[in-house]
């Protein structure tokens, strides 16, 4: 007999937050997949192409000169030193190894952040559409998180004025993606720059910054909000090798903050998970020193995807798309299809459509919802071109069946 969590007692914690759907839709496709059934997965986070052969070498290299023991917390020396390098030849800001820390993903930058940040009852400013992750981790330190709603006719970006709107004696954080996962929206220099300047008046609120997507960009360089002047110790800058050198299962993130941040998310980790892998952390020293050829491919790849989706979506009729900037999804508003039905199936909101996407046209996406857009679905460019044309043609067969 199974027990319920209730009986089993488990933390109220877990009551606090939700699993990721991101995660969840992956393993909805994997079921039917398992049953036979051909899914074509337009709900992944990370890119279809194989880690680059230099890092992997590195990795290699790195079991056979047995660097198997624990490595520093906040990670080897040298990695943290490779970051540094990193960050002032791509975005020309100073940083030292004392503000690096080195992590099991962004994800877990994240998590260590947070929970150096955030007391019970401190607001977490939050714009929308944001990552699944961000929203959950807040409720698990007991912070409140407040969130910011956009518009696609701004490009799903918020003003400084808004920003001043939302600030109150509680904002403790402002935790934002640029470029943003799931809107695909980059911030202009002259964009981060009036946020700067908002910021810069109220000295209590910390700004985490989620780069991770900072190679994938269709339309401009890279620009951080650390580089602005009198903010910059009060920044945290999340990245991580995933996205932009493929290298997901790896599990390696990092941050750049002060000291003082970095330390607490150091005495964090120290508990959690005594520091990344160690083969991970040597194979990154490659990835971040030497050139980036196999990541401007890739994203040239990336470019092709991008021009095509939105010529596939914007052939289906109701759906509304802002063109990403950046990162490898596209967001569209698809509430058009809401109370439709295809006789069997109402769809009434993004949840609904995602589900009948799966179960119909065998398609999996991710609903809005879970980004704090309940009226968007994200679908993925991150698979071959081919799956993406047959993807779309299923999506609009399934959705010409509803009226
Ligand atoms: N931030 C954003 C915006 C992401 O999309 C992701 C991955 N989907 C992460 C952080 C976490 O990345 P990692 O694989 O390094 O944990």
């Amino acid at each position: 007999m199974q027990l319920t969590a209730e009986a089993m007692q488990l933390s109220s914690l877990l009551d606090r937050f939700a699993e990721p759907e991101t995660l969840k839709m992956a393993k909805l496709g994997r079921e039917l997949r398992a049953r036979g059934i051909d899914v074509i997965d337009l709900s992944l986070g990370e890119p279809d192409f194989d880690t680059p052969q230099h890092i992997k070498d590195a990795a290699k290299k790195a079991i056979d000169d047995n660097w198997s023991h624990y490595p520093p917390v906040a990670g080897y020396p040298d990695l943290r030193a490779a970051v540094c390098t990193k960050f002032k030849r791509d975005n020309d800001l100073d940083y030292k190894p004392e503000n690096i820390v080195i992590s099991t993903g962004a994800k877990q930058s994240l998590a260590n952040i947070i929970f150096a940040l955030v007391d019970e009852g401190d607001e977490v400013i939050i714009p929308a559409p944001f990552w699944v992750t961000y929203s959950e981790l807040v409720k698990m330190a007991r912070g409140v998180p407040v969130i910011l709603s956009t518009t696609m006719e701004n490009k799903f970006k918020i003003s400084a004025a808004e920003l001043e709107d939302a600030i109150t004696d509680r904002s403790k954080v402002f935790l934002f993606s640029s470029p943003c996962n799931p809107s695909g929206s980059v911030y202009s220099k002259d964009e981060l720059e009036a946020l700067a300047n908002v910021f810069r008046k109220y000295p209590q609120v910390f700004i985490i910054s989620d780069e991770i997507y900072e190679y994938i960009n269709f339309v401009s360089r890279h620009e951080s909000i650390a580089s602005f002047e009198g903010i910059k110790e009060r920044v945290i800058i999340v990245n991580g090798l995933s996205k932009g050198f493929a290298m997901t299962g790896w599990r390696l993130g990092y941050i750049a903050a002060s000291p003082e941040v970095a330390k607490a998310c150091e005495k964090l980790q120290g508990q959690f998970t005594s520091g990344a892998n160690t083969i991970a952390q040597r194979a990154a020293i490659t990835a971040l020193t030497t050139d980036l050829r196999p990541t401007e491919e890739m994203v040239k790849e990336f470019t092709l995807r991008r021009k095509r989706v939105l010529e596939l979506v914007n052939d289906i009729p109701g759906m509304k798309c802002a063109e990403p900037d950046g990162a490898f999804y596209i967001f569209p508003d698809v509430s058009y299809y809401f109370g439709k039905t295809d006789g069997q199936t109402t769809i009434s909101n993004s949840n609904d459509l995602c589900m009948y996407l799966l179960n119909t046209s065998h398609v999996s996406s991710v609903m809005g919802d879970a980004f704090g857009e309940p009226k968007c679905v994200r679908f993925s460019f991150a698979n071959s071109m081919e799956k993406i044309e047959e993807g779309f043609k299923r999506i609009k067969a399934g959705l010409a069946r509803l009226y």
